[in-house]
């Protein structure tokens, strides 16, 4: 038997074929301007984590520590700065722009932990928004994704316009979340050609990306463009004030 039964389709209208041509013109001029396609992927469905996770995970011996509550010592503003992020209570909060490390890094494994603010302001993109790029250009999404809709490859634990998470593994505004992430930076192979790398993101003990691959193509409002070996870690000012706190990783090669 055909896998493909042609009496179970029907045969399409006129009208099918102008929507099917007008959607593949709009997909090729998305794709012609780097643009993400939003709204593809269906609403993940909420898995409550459990009480904890990592929260307070202690650096391991070959750890480079990032942020250990006490100053932000390790990163600089984009025009080279320190940081005035708010710093109390072993977090630090956003304000006055997004951060982003001296050093720079190639394949990582990365924890850190974040909370979106507890008096919930905003709804959709404008709550709790921050975002962790690695190499200043891919962007693991910081979003209050508590029962907050928006599009799913941009609520909390997606790969910003990429990949929308498995599951929405979100704990309530302004409770401490785990992120523990490993990072395979894309490659430039010898022809020019890219060879992906890929995002694999635990969010509070749930996995949400499985080894998902990352092409190349920096996430919208990156610092940071194209394919490098090494690239610095950056976080996200996006108008909310998101609080970071105990920031370490592993370096993989
Ligand atoms: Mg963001």
């Amino acid at each position: 038997m055909n896998s493909i039964d042609p009496t179970s389709s029907p045969t399409p209208t006129t009208a099918s074929r102008r929507s099917f041509l007008r959607c593949g013109v709009a997909t090729s001029l998305l794709a012609w301007t780097g643009f993400a396609a939003h709204g593809a992927a269906k609403e993940p469905a909420v898995v409550t984590p459990g009480a904890t996770f990592s929260h307070g995970a202690l650096p391991p011996a070959d750890a480079v520590v990032l942020f250990d509550g006490k100053d932000l010592s390790a990163w600089q503003t984009n025009d080279g700065k320190p940081p005035a992020w708010k710093i109390e209570n072993g977090y630090a909060e956003v304000r006055a722009g997004g951060i982003t490390t001296k050093e720079s890094f190639g394949d990582i494994q990365l924890h850190l932990e974040w909370a979106s603010p507890s008096v919930v302001v905003g709804k959709d993109q404008g709550r709790g928004n921050s975002g962790v790029y690695f190499q200043g250009r891919y962007e693991i999404q910081v979003l209050d994704s508590y029962e907050n809709p928006t599009y799913p490859d941009g609520q909390a634990g997606s790969f910003y316009g990429n990949a929308a998470p498995l599951v929405n593994a979100s704990r309530k505004p302004g409770e401490w979340q785990t992120y523990d992430i490993v990072f395979h930076a894309p490659k430039l192979g010898a022809d020019g050609a890219v060879i992906p790398g890929s995002f694999t993101v635990i969010h509070n003990g749930v996995l949400v990306q499985d080894h998902v691959p990352i092409k190349g193509n920096a996430t919208t409002a990156a610092p940071a463009k194209g394919v490098v070996p090494t690239g610095p870690l950056h976080l996200q000012d996006h108008g909310n004030p998101v609080r970071y706190r105990n920031i370490w990783l592993r370096k993989l090669n």
